[in-house]
């Protein structure tokens, strides 16, 4: 087995979608320094994302969206039935200089992810993830839908059967509107109840595909385990995909301002450590949600020393410590305004135990009965 692969950009780096949007952070930048400062990101495991041509990116989005896009990039500037029809312009969706290239770059390496994974392996892309996406529309600050393209171009690449796990705090909504109802593709999400976009309730099956799971506000660590024991692992075991693509936004965090859900990284790190230890020949590992720039970079860092193997140590190396001092958060809000030690000095939280809830047991329960989560998925 090779070692896993790092698909980053420098494009990430001091790219921002505005003043107070909550992508005006650094994260994939972050992720990148903080694992050289820890000798983690030799050259031989990371390759430059290359950015996709609008034609390659028409395999699921309009020619007419991707044209609005380029076009919006060069003119910094959308007309008002462009912002109407695309959704691009808008306080979500703003007009920023990077607006194309970004995404079409994290776009790019979830296709290159596809292809390379051809023979098996394990790929790590921080910068993708972006599940919101339209194939016309763009939407919750994505753009275009990566997940969706890596996991077209992973079974153009021979990859049959696809398990997609999305953990962020928000649903799943681009990623289920693009593969709802295929039999060969499994899609799990873990999102946290009554918060935008508002779609994935439990009962929504996607026509037999989909299973979401939708969670109250305080989700803590021994729930997010019990999901993963009760839930994610049974279902891919059952599915016995051929590859899995993980979307591990870290927006599910107490640290993070977008949710309520209470998790620690470790809740995080444990499911990627789960997903490895399967053993399915191909594995992609997305970004995603994810907006205070501390608990986002400390937590995707991690998730790279886990594919690795790597042990993650108590108290940060100088070098790497740093990298999280140099952070800034302009227009923090209250929870950033004194960062603890800790933001600083460690990569692992405190683990955040606590008792799981009735509504999550009786959840996973009812979950449990799926066909879906036995394997049998209806053509
Ligand atoms: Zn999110």
């Amino acid at each position: 087995m090779t070692s896993p692969l790092f698909l980053g950009s420098e494009i990430y780096r001091g790219s921002s979608y505005g003043g107070w949007h909550p992508l005006r952070v650094p994260r994939v930048s972050t992720v990148m320094d903080l694992s050289r400062a820890m000798g983690w990101l030799p050259a031989g495991q990371y390759r430059t994302s290359p950015r996709a041509k609008p034609k390659a990116l028409t395999i699921w989005h309009t020619p007419d969206y991707v044209a609005a896009l380029e076009r919006a990039e060069a003119e910094q500037a959308v007309t008002d039935p462009v912002r109407d029809r695309h959704g691009l312009g808008t306080n979500a969706n703003p007009i920023y200089p990077e607006m194309f290239r970004r995404p079409a770059t994290a776009a790019g390496a979830s296709l290159l992810a596809g292809e390379l994974l051809a023979q098996g392996g394990t790929i790590y892309h921080p910068g993708g993830g972006t599940h919101h996406g339209f194939p016309d529309r763009a939407g919750g600050f994505c753009y275009l839908n990566d997940p969706v393209l890596s996991i077209l171009s992973l079974r153009r690449a021979g990859a049959a059967r696809i398990a997609y796990v999305d953990i962020d705090a928000h649903h799943m909504d681009g990623v289920q509107h693009g593969l709802a109802g295929d039999p060969q593709t499994l899609l799990i999400s873990v999102h946290e109840e009554r918060r935008w976009p508002f779609t994935g309730p439990i009962e929504d099956d996607g026509g037999g595909n989909c299973l979401n799971l939708p969670v109250p506000r305080g989700l803590n660590d021994t729930e997010m385990a019990a999901i993963r024991d009760r839930l994610i692992l049974p279902a891919l075991v059952a599915f016995a995909p051929d590859a899995i693509v993980l979307q591990c936004g870290a927006d599910a965090v107490t640290e993070d301002p977008l949710s309520r859900l209470t998790l620690s990284n470790n809740a995080h790190w444990d499911i990627v450590a789960a997903l490895k230890a399967l053993g399915c020949p191909r594995l992609l590992v997305l970004g995603g949600g994810g907006y205070n720039p501390w608990s986002v970079g400390r937590l995707w860092t991690g998730v790279w020393a886990t594919l690795n193997g790597h042990e993650i140590p108590e108290r940060l190396p100088e070098a790497a410590e740093q990298v999280l001092r140099a952070l800034r958060w302009d227009n923090p809000p209250k929870l950033g305004r004194n960062p603890p030690e800790d933001w600083f000095t460690t990569l692992r939280d405190a683990p955040r135990p606590g008792p799981i809830r009735p509504e999550i047991a009786e959840r996973l329960a009812h979950l449990a009965l799926r066909p879906a989560t036995r394997g049998h998925i209806p053509e």
